[in-house]
């Protein structure tokens, strides 16, 4: 089964609750474009390196197309269009002004040199930049990108449109960044899993948590986690896994990352490798690195209570129906993760009002748009009995359907 016909499962379910007819079924779920370009660039070594470059632009019915852009091998037009109607529904939950887009490129950026990932930004944004600008489609940080990558993507559009620092969040905070933006998945994850603690009776204080991916969102998640008095008693990256069951030192840890680019070696934690970390006996698991992780054949092993999804599309359809049996509450991406395109909002709007807030205030407000996001889909679930990932759908198609509608296109 492909991503997109994974996420169509997912749809499915809740556009029946909604009782939409095919043909707006159809409708909400056609692309409003796609475009795949060629990105050359000459490489260190003399030779060209030519990469695939995507750009897809869902739904626009709730305002300009928003999403991020993600490095990876793996990138394909499949995955950026299932990434590209996560973020629909997405902003849509957290009633964003926006609606859903992604772009990638099919690269390792590992293989690459500083120099050539600059290349490959700057030939990308040459190919795409007549799609993009504030009011249009704004691209955002994902996988194997960065603060470093999108201020690249702001002057390159800006040699194209002027300067325009509102065409673009995620940046580094001396190009129009806004304070809080790197942390904010990692905070939302942080504040989406208390809420959710709290609603049955639990604290965050020593629960134990297991993380896969130790990158931009699973490090700040890992961080707030231990200063909340959680136990972090496994995380993961590429190289594989750390486990502890007295609790990570998540700071020792992160100290031990930067000095060592993994977390590889870290003393007074046994070795684990990835699949181990997804069956640990834990309260939380929190997948923050790849999607469809958890599918058929692992989601019998896992053993923890609550499952709260940092990563997008970390949950193959058939493991979602396992867990729901096996009585699992799984918080859906598009809830969990959500602080990251929060925040990117907040940027936005500091760019276009050329005023900035501060750290304190920035995160006053994640608290309360995540909590009451958190409260509607929860809310939702309970009064219908549903699983909150199809309260979260019910919850973001409906609002794009009916803006939809009101908009004269139905
Ligand atoms: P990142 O590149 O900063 O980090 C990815 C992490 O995953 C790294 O620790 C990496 O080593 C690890 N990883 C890669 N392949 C792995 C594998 N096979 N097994 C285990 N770990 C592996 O990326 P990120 O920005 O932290 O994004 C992680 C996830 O969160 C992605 O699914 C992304 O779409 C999602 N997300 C990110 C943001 C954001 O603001 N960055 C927002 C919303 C959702």
């Amino acid at each position: 089964m492909s991503s997109v016909d994974a996420a169509r499962r997912y749809f499915d379910t809740a556009a029946d609750h909604l009782q939409l007819a095919p043909d707006v079924r159809t409708l909400l779920l056609t692309p409003e474009r796609e475009v795949k370009v060629q990105i050359a660039v000459p490489l260190d070594s003399g030779q060209i390196g030519t990469f695939i470059g995507y750009r897809i632009q869902h739904d626009c019915a709730r305002g300009p197309f928003k999403g991020g852009l993600r490095y990876h091998p793996e990138v394909d037009a499949d995955e950026v269009l299932t990434l590209a109607q996560l973020m629909t529904w997405k902003t849509a939950v957290l009633d964003l002004p926006y609606g859903g887009a992604k772009g990638g490129i099919s690269v390792d950026t590992k293989t690459l040199s500083l120099r050539e990932l600059e290349a490959v930004t700057r030939v990308f944004v040459d190919k795409i930049h007549d799609m993009i600008g504030p009011d249009l489609d704004i691209p955002a940080p994902d996988m194997g990108t960065n603060a470093q990558v999108m201020a690249w993507f702001f002057n390159q559009y800006g040699k194209h449109h002027g300067y325009s620092p509102a065409c673009v969040t995620g940046k580094p905070l001396e190009l129009h960044g806004s304070q809080g933006r790197e942390e904010a998945t990692g905070r939302g994850v942080m504040i989406v899993t208390r809420e959710l603690l709290t609603q049955v009776g639990r604290d965050l204080k020593g629960t134990t948590i297991a993380l896969q991916g130790f990158g931009n969102v699973g490090s700040f998640a890992g961080r707030f986690f231990h200063e909340a008095g959680a136990k972090v008693v496994a995380v993961s990256d590429v190289a594989g896994g750390l486990f502890n069951p007295q609790g990570l030192d998540i700071p020792q840890l992160l100290t031990h990352q930067a000095s060592n680019r993994g977390i590889t070696g870290f003393p007074g934690a046994r070795a684990i490798s990835n699949d181990e970390l997804l069956s640990l006996n834990v309260d939380v698991l929190v997948p923050a690195a790849l999607g469809n992780v958890l599918t058929k054949s692992n989601a019998a092993e896992v053993q923890a209570k609550f499952i709260v999804e940092a990563a997008n599309g970390p949950t193959h359809p058939d493991a979602d129906e396992l867990f729901q049996k096996k009585g699992i509450i799984v918080v859906p991406d598009i809830l969990a993760n959500a602080g990251g395109v929060t925040v990117s909002y907040f940027e936005w709007v500091q760019n276009r009002q050329q005023y900035d807030w501060d750290l304190d205030e920035i995160r006053g407000k994640l608290e309360r748009r995540m909590s009451r996001a958190f409260d509607a889909v929860w809310r939702l679930s309970v009064d219908q009995k549903l699983p909150m990932r199809t309260a979260a759908y019910i919850l973001g198609i409906d609002r794009v359907n009916k803006a939809t509608k009101l908009a004269g296109l139905l």
